[in-house]
């Protein structure tokens, strides 16, 4: 049978809107519904029909779709769409809603339902957040921590399901075991019977007659765990890294919610970070600065040996490449980035002051005029590029 045009079965011009899309699928939706058109399968089918045209229309981007490629755009490898196949259950599933602020309660008791299960709500439990502090060496090589976490975890004396023994579950008195109660209601339309989940047992069909007396039929207790997290290297301050599953256990076999740890940094002794650079301040004696050689500085992964060329200028900016941090997620590297200072001595003794102030006669000491040169200039647009 060929397909009908989906705006031709709502009955809507091409171009409506949202509202107008919803209001006219509640309107077919109501007209065919099952319990008004008892043992109807032409009324059943219309009513699949209609849920199918508003699965398609009511979702912008798979309107798109069939407004340029009609039926065939939407069979395709997304696999999504599953209008053709859907149940009556799976429509009040997936639209009970739409009757819920037009007065017909009730169907939205589905929409939490797992789909594929036998109407048990699946619960899920909470995330947690837990805080890890971390060294620049331990981000510079990324590193794999436990991290012991206080938390719900699932009972061992009953492995989660909350009860004790094997006869501890008697069928349901409220639903009878078939996990869902039908309400009838009286409506404008005539009665209208609307199906839930039923509350007693939260459609399991059953309830546990003999709880776990360690976890209070709950399936979870208080108790701790030990996680081990992989943190990448190159991570930084309020980063946060999600562990699926290891949050809190989930009431009577769940889902379990996520571990999210959020990254601290700790203080560098002598390195300070700038994005993936670090910098360190080099303090240079005025004869090492007049004279050149050699110095030592600290890197994130030990100490390196750098020349320091004669009559290096206090300000100069000395960049290490690639002796900064990893790029998280990435190969790139930051830089070291080394500003020299020299260092002016306070406490002289008479002999000190009197060469110095004999070195200071010498032309050889007298500073060039003004400071606003090129070499001022680069420095400081080194500095800040
Ligand atoms: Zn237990
Ligand atoms: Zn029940």
């Amino acid at each position: 049978m060929a397909k009908r045009d989906y705006y031709e079965i709502l009955e809507v011009p091409r171009n409506a809107s949202q509202e107008e899309i919803k209001k006219a699928y509640r309107k077919q939706a109501l007209k065919y519904h099952p319990d008004r058109n008892p043992g109807n399968k032409e009324a059943e089918e219309k009513f699949k029909e209609a849920a199918e045209a508003y699965e398609v229309l009511s979702d912008e981007q798979k309107r798109a779709r069939y407004d340029q490629f009609g039926h065939a755009g939407l069979g395709g490898a997304s696999g999504d769409f599953s209008g053709q196949g859907m149940t009556i259950e799976d429509i009040f599933a997936q639209f009970g809603d739409i009757f819920n602020d037009f007065g017909f309660g009730g169907f939205g008791g589905f929409t939490s339902r797992s789909r594929s299960g036998g109407g048990q709500r699946l619960s899920r439990g909470s995330n947690l957040r837990v805080k890890v502090k971390l060294t620049l060496e331990e981000i510079n090589k990324g590193i794999e921590k436990k991290l012991k976490v206080s938390k719900y975890v699932t009972c061992d004396a009953c492995s989660g399901t909350g009860a004790s023994g094997g006869n501890a579950y008697s069928t349901c008195s409220t639903c009878r075991g078939s996990g869902h109660v039908t309400r009838v209601t009286n409506t404008f339309l005539g009665q209208m019977s609307t199906t839930q989940v039923c509350p007693s047992c939260d459609g399991e069909g059953r309830v546990i007659t003999s709880k776990c007396h360690k976890c209070g039929g709950e399936g979870v207790i208080r108790g701790q765990e030990v996680i081990p997290v992989r943190i990448p290297a190159g991570v930084a301050e309020g980063m946060q890294l999600s562990v699926s599953g290891k949050g809190n256990a989930a009431r009577r076999g769940g889902i379990n919610g996520d571990l999210l740890v959020i990254i601290e940094e700790e203080k560098h002794p002598e390195l300070i970070r700038e994005g993936n650079d670090l910098l360190y301040n080099l303090n240079l004696s005025f004869a090492q600065a007049v004279l050149g050689g050699q110095v030592e500085v600290p890197t994130i992964d030990g100490k390196v040996k750098i020349k320091i060329e004669p009559g290096t200028q206090p300000g100069k900016i000395l960049r290490l490449r690639g002796k900064g941090l990893p790029e998280v997620n990435s190969y790139g590297h930051g830089d070291l980035l080394v500003s020299v200072n020299v260092w002016v001595p306070k406490n002289l003794s008479k002999e000190e002051k009197r060469i110095l102030e004999k070195l200071d006669e010498s032309p050889n000491f007298k500073p060039p005029k003004g400071s606003s040169d090129n070499a001022f200039f680069d420095r400081m647009r080194n500095y800040f590029e």
